[in-house]
């Protein structure tokens, strides 16, 4: 099973995927955790032009990039763990590419997804579990220097939440939205439920 966790930045997504991986754990199930970008050689490389406070690129140009680094990380790592029967928790997916990239009206959500699906060999998750709160609660939790992208500031992340909200439909077979605005263990104990034993 391919479980996607997604949401404007500093929702709890790397607390609840570990928290979810350790409930999948305890069933019994082998889990793989990846990050898009990153986690293979080409992704961390990749992911670090893409954060690179001195740079500026068009959102196109940013597209073709977050989509390469994901290209490498479905061939390398998740499709190989799924036929191994692994359960595979990613930290953002295509969903996010066709969200981040599409704010400001450069290039269009359906081209995005069109292009995400042929860079992913037409993998989706199974499952995408949606994170959201307000922009400006969850800026306000991230306590290390803005990225690139978090420069954008507040405005911009609650645009790119109403984003996550429409687009959601399209990104799995089953998605899920939870509030991130309570504190960890409910938010860990509402996200178990979507996966019963
Ligand atoms: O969640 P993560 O730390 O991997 O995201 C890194 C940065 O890249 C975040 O600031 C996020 O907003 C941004 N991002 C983006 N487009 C994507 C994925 C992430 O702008 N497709």
């Amino acid at each position: 099973m391919f479980v996607s966790l997604d949401g404007i930045d500093g929702v709890g997504k790397s607390t609840q995927i570990n928290r979810l991986a350790e409930h999948f754990r305890n069933q019994g199930r082998e889990v793989l955790c990846v990050r898009d970008p990153g986690t293979t050689a080409v992704g961390a490389r990749l992911r670090e032009i893409l954060l690179s406070s001195d740079l500026t690129m068009h959102r196109r140009t940013e597209a073709i990039i977050f989509m390469a680094s994901r290209s490498e990380l479905v061939e390398t790592l998740i499709r190989p763990a799924l036929a191994e029967g692994k359960v595979v928790i990613s930290d953002r997916f295509l969903l996010s590419t066709v969200v981040y990239q599409s704010i400001g009206g450069d290039v269009s959500p359906d081209l995005l997804w069109q292009l995400g699906r042929m860079a992913s060999g037409n993998l989706s998750p199974d499952v995408t579990v949606l994170l959201d709160m307000p922009a400006l609660d969850s800026m306000a939790r991230i306590d290390r220097p803005a990225d690139r992208m978090e420069a954008r500031g507040p405005e911009y992340m609650e645009s790119v939440r109403k984003a996550f909200l429409k687009q959601l439909p399209e990104a799995s077979e089953t998605t899920a939205v939870v509030d991130a605005n309570q504190d960890i263990e409910t938010v860990a104990k509402r996200i178990r439920e979507l996966f019963p034993a």
